[in-house]
């Protein structure tokens, strides 16, 4: 009896067995089959090449139907799911959903073609009916059906056409070009052939040399803001290309994308297609079968692209790899830069990790020597990094009050940019008019109803605040009176993006202004359309949250304004102090990178912590010093594994307890696996969406034991399964 192994797009599900009905021919791995799952039918891959052992359970299922005579997802791309699902603890179903193309994207588009027997004199034609013949005549591949309607031809007279035997109509697939939507925009243009800095050409070359050996191995761009990266990986995957091999991009979520994408685009025309969540997913559609039919080479994409179905690929690049949107926070639970180095290594492709900032993992597998290291410690064309300077917001409290947004120093600067007509970017990552409203009175807080967070106060764009919260969109016009106490005096504490905005059209109203962060980049395009006028000199000062500091290029920007530095360090999470260097390091990279000198004003309540003090001298192996012995005194990644679990409860005491009873058995082997077991405690955001969470961790140098441990543990209590989150190598940790 024929038997196939299948993974199901089911949450948790094992692989499973069916039964292939004679008649049947065996599928290809990777190829698509329609399958029974309880009472639906599921599109599921195919797993095995050959026969699987027989499963103990005696009913098999057969096989529906077989959807592709070929594999579908290439083998490799099906082995790094599986390792994935390995790796991250989930089920394979789950980690293949992430390398499948958006479903039901196919767009057709109706047209009609002469038929082969074409006109014949004798039969008499209608006037319109002429008209159409003759159009049609002069387009050997037919006329879309709308076209023609546009120029009178009624779809009535086509029919008619038809039934004489006149003409055919068809369905054609279209693909949808996203750089041709205006969705993705050139924000760059890239001069051809312009001559390397010395730096550069020593990167180029080094890379070039390993890119030769044509094997599996990892290279760390550390390069500073400035020094000229996208022009290494440019000549770079260059090469890889003329070798005939595939290149593969991965750029983090939302405002970056565009801009490299078009660089890639302007050097490599038709030869890129591009993966990304800002493409509809038509678009995604389109381009993923591109890639998979093997018209490109380039793929440049976000994090799932690290599943593209590239073949023979010879060259992986992470951009701003430091970037924590590689990671996904939820089912599958995937790093997309440690999937990239896993992808690579499979297929023997060489990787390029690239930052100003590297994440202390990959600068700790450099050091140790896992990871070649090649830097680029200047600027092109000897520009200067910004000058940074420190404003202790204390001191400006002491003098001029509780309420200041912008330090002296700040508004002097910004008069000044404004007054040169040079441009400014003004960070704040915190969103909305006031971060908290509370009660004089009774000193209750608006809450959320749902998490145990306070509702933030936005502007509805009508001249009325709503509070509304940031994890489960709640929102509620904010009271006149406190809806505790009845109190009066309601008041707003904190302050994030849209007061800073509103701050400056106030103080300077002919500035020109715009604002970057998630409540103004809903619709579509947005993003885009905000950075080409930045880009084109039609704004004056850009505000916005950490978007505003990703990778853009903007040369008319010669200062850069930060507004509470700290915001990041509060934080209940070992990475608030790598969060912040970066952010700082890499917002004051954004000034200073034309003709004119950069200048970075910094305000903070702490300029004496580490990470500000490096960010600010932008001394990353400073940092990079002191963040790692703090590690490794505290036992935290990079120097030990971690994984987190959440608990999820309808009360927080459920969750709790059920949490410990997890700690308890995963404690009994603790010892033999060598980790030690953290908790459980309420997680930070104890409540989030109406569900309770408790948290726990695992710390030790073994991973797999650890996945191990708490697979089996989580199988003892099948019940738990659903309410569990397992994350391997977490990146947030609240
Ligand atoms: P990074 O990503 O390292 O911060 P970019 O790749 O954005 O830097 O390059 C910074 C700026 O320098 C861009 O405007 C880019 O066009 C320009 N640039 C890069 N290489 C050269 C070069 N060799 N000569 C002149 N300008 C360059
Ligand atoms: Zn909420």
């Amino acid at each position: 009896m024929a038997l196939v192994s299948v993974a199901v797009p089911v949450p948790f599900l094992d692989l499973l067995t069916y039964h292939l009905p004679d008649g049947l021919p065996r599928p290809a791995r990777g190829a698509r089959v329609l399958v029974p799952v309880g009472a639906r039918r599921v599109t599921g891959i195919v797993m095995d090449d050959g026969e699987p052992a027989r499963p103990a359970s005696a009913a098999l299922k057969d096989v529906i139907e077989i959807l592709d005579a070929q594999a579908f997802l290439p083998p490799a791309v099906v082995d790094l799911a599986l390792w994935v699902a390995e790796y991250y603890a989930c089920g394979p179903g789950d980690a293949l959903s992430a390398a499948m193309p958006p479903s039901n994207t196919e767009k057709t588009v109706q047209r009609v073609v002469l038929s082969a027997q074409g006109h014949d004199p004798g039969v008499k034609l209608a006037k319109r009916q002429a008209e159409a013949v003759e159009m049609l005549r002069g387009a050997p591949d037919g006329l879309p059906v709308s076209t023609l309607a546009e120029r009178g031809i009624s779809t009535d007279v086509l029919k008619r056409l038809a039934l004489k035997g006149m003409l055919v109509f068809q369905r054609s697939r279209v693909e949808r070009d996203p750089f041709s939507s205006g969705v993705v925009q050139a924000t760059v243009v890239r001069p051809s052939n312009r001559e390397l800095t010395e730096e550069q050409a020593g990167a180029v070359t080094a890379l070039q040399e390993t890119a030769a050996r044509g094997t599996f191995s990892v290279t760390l761009l550390h390069g500073v803001t400035g020094s000229g990266k996208t022009e290494v990986y440019l000549r770079v995957a260059d090469t890889v290309r003329r070798a005939g091999k595939s290149v593969l991009v991965l750029v983090p979520e939302i405002a970056l994308t565009p801009a490299l994408a078009s660089v890639f685009r302007e050097a490599f025309g038709n030869d890129v297609a591009v993966q990304h969540s800002g493409l509809s997913a038509g678009e995604r559609g389109d381009q993923w079968e591109r890639i998979r039919r093997g018209d490109v080479s380039i793929v440049v994409g976000t994090r799932s692209a690290v599943f593209a179905p590239l073949s023979n690929l010879g060259l992986i690049i992470v951009d701003e790899e430091h970037d924590t949107s590689f990671k996904q926070e939820e089912t599958p639970r995937y790093h997309g830069r440690d999937v990239a180095v896993m992808r690579g290594k499979q297929e023997g492709a060489m990787v390029v990790l690239g930052s100003a900032t590297p994440s202390l993992e990959s600068a700790q597998n450099a050091t140790a020597g896992r990871y070649a290291l090649v830097s680029m410690k200047r600027r092109v064309q000897d520009r200067p990094l910004p000058a940074v300077s420190v404003v202790d917001m204390r001191l400006e409290y002491a003098a001029v009050g509780p309420d200041v947004i912008f330090s002296q120093r700040l508004t002097q600067a910004l008069a000044g940019r404004l007054q040169a007509g040079q441009q400014s970017l003004v960070l704040l990552n915190r969103r909305g008019l006031a971060t908290a409203v509370f009660c004089r009175q009774c000193g209750s807080t608006l809450d959320c109803p749902n998490c145990s967070v306070s509702l933030i106060v936005h502007s509805d764009g009508k001249d009325r605040h709503r509070a509304r919260c940031h994890y489960c969109n709640y929102s509620a016009l904010v009271p006149k009176a406190c809806p505790s106490c009845a109190g009066p005096y309601l008041e707003r504490r904190g302050f994030g993006t849209e007061r800073v905005e509103a701050e400056i059209r106030r103080l300077w109203p002919r500035a020109r202004v715009a604002r970057i962060d998630r409540d103004s980049i809903r619709r579509r395009g947005a993003v885009a359309q905000v950075l080409r006028s930045m880009a084109a000199g039609d704004l004056d000062v850009l505000v916005g949250t950490q978007m505003i500091a990703k990778g853009h290029d903007f040369p008319r920007v010669t200062l850069v304004g930060v507004i509470s530095a700290d915001v990041g360090l509060g934080v209940a999470d070992f990475r608030a102090a790598e969060r912040t260097f970066q952010l700082l390091t890499q917002v004051a990279g954004r000034a200073g990178r034309g003709v004119d000198k950069g200048e970075a004003v910094i305000q903070t309540l702490f300029p004496d912590h580490y990470s500000i003090r490096h960010a600010c001298s932008q001394d990353y192996d400073a940092f990079f010093a002191d963040e790692i012995a703090y590690r490794r005194a505290m036992r935290y990644p990079p120097l030990t594994a971690l994984v987190n679990l959440v608990v999820r409860g309808p009360d927080g005491r459920r969750a709790l307890s059920d949490a410990a009873t997890l700690a308890r058995q995963l404690s009994r082997t603790a010892e033999a696996g060598r980790y030690a077991v953290l908790g459980p405690a309420p997680a930070p955001l104890a409540k989030l969406r109406g569900e309770y969470r408790a948290q726990l961790f695992l710390k030790g140098a073994n991973r797999t034991a650890m996945r191990e441990a708490v697979q089996a543990a989580v199988e003892q209590h099948p019940d738990l399964r659903r309410r569990v989150a397992i994350d391997i190598d977490p990146v947030s940790i609240l």
